[in-house]
């Protein structure tokens, strides 16, 4: 029998794979680290951050001859850089492999950006005229990336732009909500209600995804169920890449006023409009007419509302929404 699960309720416990240098592992070719703060001191309070050094892993040790992807007919090899005979292609491919096949209890990855082996896109890779053209991904990210295209995936120097830390943790979250939901056992009503509670969540991202996964559901009858729900959660985790834009977020804040029509007092009614104009403005924060709508609908409860993931789609002591 389907099990109602509260999806506004933060699922705990979340595992995020981490290349070990950003979590200050003295593992670079050059005995060094790459630590970032926000990932050690920030994200680690809320995530099990799980480390990997591939090269390491595949006993190149450390300090060691740092390497490069070199373009080749046969497809991109990793070579050494002093020594170019140093070829560790296929040790970094069966890693990944190896890894990737034991990947089912994360629920994201941050990979170390412009890395061979970790950098999921635009990693130099050197031509035959020794020109180096970003068009690369680490062999490791690459075979992570393969074996779970639904992984959210980020690179910690993306992480600094505020709309984009957004949208990685808040796919990561309905990423561990979705796997949840599997766990406990796919059914047409839970896969209904997991949409009902990330409306206004995607409704923020794209419009046309929101129409699009919609009709998805309401085909659902004529669909098998299991086939639907992949095109549904690769649809939605593809619209939530896209950072909303505020005025995207203020369609969205106006829907929820919306709701409050008939229970606050006009002149509330108006403070919250105001504060929804100022937000469109970007004179205030999107935390601001949040909190205030929050607030309101902790007064004035709407069954449909108090389920909405998009009031509260991460840890608030994040602070993400504080600079969006
Ligand atoms: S980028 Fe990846 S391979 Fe390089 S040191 Fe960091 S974890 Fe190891």
């Amino acid at each position: 029998m389907h099990k109602p699960i509260n999806h506004t309720k933060l699922p705990a416990g979340i595992r995020i794979g981490v290349s070990a240098c950003l979590l200050g592992r003295e593992v670079r070719f050059d005995g060094g680290h790459k630590r970032n703060r926000f990932v050690t001191d920030a994200l680690a309070e809320y995530f099990e951050l799980v480390s990997y050094c591939p090269e390491v892993a595949i006993g190149m040790g450390t300090p060691r001859q740092p390497i490069r992807l070199v373009a080749d007919p046969g497809g991109t090899q990793a070579v050494g850089v002093r020594t170019p005979e140093l070829n560790v292609t296929q040790p970094l491919g069966e890693y990944g492999r190896k890894v990737a096949a034991g990947i089912d209890g994360l629920c994201g990855f941050i990979f170390k950006k412009d890395s061979p082996s970790c950098g999921m896109a635009r990693v130099k890779v050197y031509n035959d005229k020794g020109m180096p053209e970003r068009t690369g991904t680490g062999l490791f990210a690459r075979e992570i990336m393969q074996a779970d295209p639904l992984l959210p995936v980020e690179e910690e120097g993306r992480l600094n732009d505020a709309g984009l830390c957004d949208s990685f943790i808040t796919r990561v979250y309905v990423y561990a909500r979705w796997k949840a939901l599997l766990q406990a056992g796919l059914s047409t009503a839970g896969l209904v209600e997991f949409h009902a509670s990330h409306k206004f969540l995607v409704m923020a991202c794209s419009n046309s995804a929101y129409r699009q996964l919609g009709r998805m559901l309401s085909d659902l009858g004529g669909n098998e169920l299991q086939d639907t729900a992949e095109r549904y959660i690769g649809t939605l985790l593809e619209a939530l890449k896209r950072p909303a834009t505020r005025k995207q977020h203020t369609n969205v804040l106006q829907h929820l006023l919306g709701y409050l029509k008939r229970d606050l007092d006009p002149a509330y009614r108006v403070d919250l409009a105001g504060s929804i104009d100022a937000y469109r403005r970007g004179d205030y924060p999107l935390v601001v007419p949040l909190r205030l709508l929050q607030h309101y609908f902790g007064i004035h409860l709407h069954p449909y509302i108090s389920r909405q993931v998009y009031l509260n789609p991460y840890p608030q002591s994040l602070q993400l929404r504080n600079v969006l």
